[in-house]
């Protein structure tokens, strides 16, 4: 079975409709989406009605959270964000009540943990805290305590978003944890530019997968990121990274003629952080 795994979109039309070309031209059989469709990015609206659309299921983000119930934790930047977000939505059904609650009870439907193909336990955050916690690689260093308790947590492979950056953790009996970028992994195959990197499962590892971020990356890359999970009996599971490149330009000068987005969720997306 392949799954595309695609997460992070906030509200980034553009980016979200080059992946999923992507994702169809090199086919699968599943798309989900690990949390936060909304928060940050020009077209809210567009992005929930076409997850709706292609995915199985999408999980909750804390910006979905943010925008369904309350912002916790949040700056200024997206805390206001999130409250144009809300309304964006609520005027949507104003102007047309069916298309408009339909999409509200999408989002008021996705849950905050889903388990993909038995093994695979997905969540936005972490599976401690899965709507708000992030697993950063720094982690390992500064924090094993968090580490280790998470990878406790899991019984093998975890499935998450939340930090915008894409790659492996595993943790193995002998070694501890270990984080893995893409373009670590190795697998680069010159006929295909945007495959960065491909991780093959090893039975006695524990796994939690990042695909990165749709809408919005962090890891200094502006290319969209999104991950292609490869599993079945016949063959140890494996997981695809790919970034693909969109127009930078024409999302951020949506949210340039936005008065309530700031300019700076613009400027960032060029520097990919
Ligand atoms: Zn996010």
């Amino acid at each position: 079975m392949r799954t595309a795994l695609i997460s992070d979109i906030h509200g980034n039309l553009d980016a979200l409709q080059v992946v999923l070309a992507d994702v169809d031209r090199r086919g699968v059989d599943e798309i989900v989406c690990l949390g936060d469709i909304v928060g940050y990015g020009p077209n809210p609206i567009e992005c929930v009605d076409l997850v709706a659309e292609r995915c199985a299921w999408s999980l909750m983000g804390n910006h979905d959270f943010a925008v369904l119930y309350e912002p916790t934790n949040f700056n200024v930047v997206a805390k206001d964000a999130a409250h144009w977000t809300r309304d964006v939505l609520e005027e949507a059904v104003e102007q047309d009540p069916a298309s408009g609650n339909r999409r509200l009870d999408f989002l008021n439907r996705i849950k905050t943990r889903q388990l993909h193909e038995k093994l695979y336990t997905c969540v936005h955050g972490s599976v401690r805290k899965p709507i708000n916690e992030y697993l950063f690689d720094e982690d390992i260093r500064d924090d094993p305590a968090k580490v280790r308790r998470i990878f406790e947590m899991i019984d093998q492979r975890c499935l998450v978003g939340h930090t915008h950056v894409p790659g492996v953790f595993i943790h193995t009996e002998e070694d501890g944890p270990d984080f893995m970028r893409p373009s670590s992994l190795g697998h680069e195959d010159p006929d295909d530019p945007a495959l960065i990197g491909v991780h093959v499962f090893d039975p006695d590892e524990k796994a939690i997968v990042n695909p990165g971020s749709v809408g919005q990356p962090r890891d200094q890359d502006d290319r969209a990121s999104y991950a292609i999970l490869e599993t079945g009996d016949d063959a140890p599971h494996r997981v695809n990274f790919y970034r693909l490149q969109y127009d930078i330009t024409a999302v951020a000068e949506k949210i340039y003629a936005i008065d309530r987005l700031d300019d700076w969720l613009g400027d960032r997306l060029f520097q990919g952080r």
